[in-house]
């Protein structure tokens, strides 16, 4: 494979490699590698970089101990740029965070797929409450309060539907939406399980 990557195609003989988790697929971080780099990543299966700030080789996790288990490495169209599925030991960024990238904007590919990720913050709400979280409050009030409040929310939305302010309407249809994601994990049914309802009508049509 190390025939296929082109290190001289910038004259530093660096190439990116980015890191990506090989057990989630999220995007943990981005070094550099030149061919001496490489070869040593391979031999020893575990992330070395080219340290462009110290200017030597870097194995990831050298001081830290979080080393970078390589599972596998697959080269681009190219052959400029490395893809390297790892298993990370520890937190893989220097902050301590688990990947150097944010980690709301990864669990959400589009728009619509942010409701999901809102609907497992709000299941980990109810199963570790939190004395600080509006979230635990509502759960801790029951159900009948929590579709109450779906129905009030409803209401400020037709009030808003009337006027011409178009941020007050967004407001409370976020609220409404909230809610009603709440309403749905106290009866533990999945955003999911609707989605599927309405694309079953949708497949009648
Ligand atoms: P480590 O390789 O984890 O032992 O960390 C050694 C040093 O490398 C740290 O003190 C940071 O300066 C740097 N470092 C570690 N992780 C990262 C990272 N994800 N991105 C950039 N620099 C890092
Ligand atoms: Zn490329
Ligand atoms: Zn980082
Ligand atoms: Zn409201």
């Amino acid at each position: 494979m190390n025939s296929d990557i082109n290190f001289d195609k910038s004259p530093d003989g660096l190439i990116p490699a980015v890191i990506q988790d090989a057990q989630t697929g999220k995007v943990l971080m981005l070094g550099y590698m030149n061919r001496s780099a490489y070869d040593k990543t391979v031999a020893e299966n575990v992330v070395t970089f080219f340290s462009r700030s110290k200017q030597r080789l870097w194995t990831k996790g050298e001081t830290s101990t979080n080393f970078l288990h390589v599972q596998d490495i697959r080269v681009d169209c190219d052959g400029d740029t490395l893809l390297i599925k790892a298993n990370p030991a520890g937190p893989v960024c220097h902050t301590g965070a688990d990947t150097c990238f944010d980690e709301v904007n990864q669990n959400t590919a589009g728009k619509g797929q942010f409701l999901n990720y809102l609907q497992s913050i709000i299941h980990d709400r109810k199963v570790n409450p939190s004395e600080k979280s509006y979230t635990t409050t509502l759960f801790n009030r029951g159900v009948n309060k929590i579709a109450q409040k779906v129905g009030e929310e409803a209401v400020e939305l037709v009030i808003e539907a009337k006027d011409s302010n178009d941020d007050l309407f967004k407001g409370e249809a976020a609220d409404l939406l909230f809610h009603f994601l709440v309403l749905l994990e106290q009866k533990n049914i999945d955003l999911d399980d609707i989605i599927a309802v309405l694309e079953r009508r949708h497949a009648k049509q």
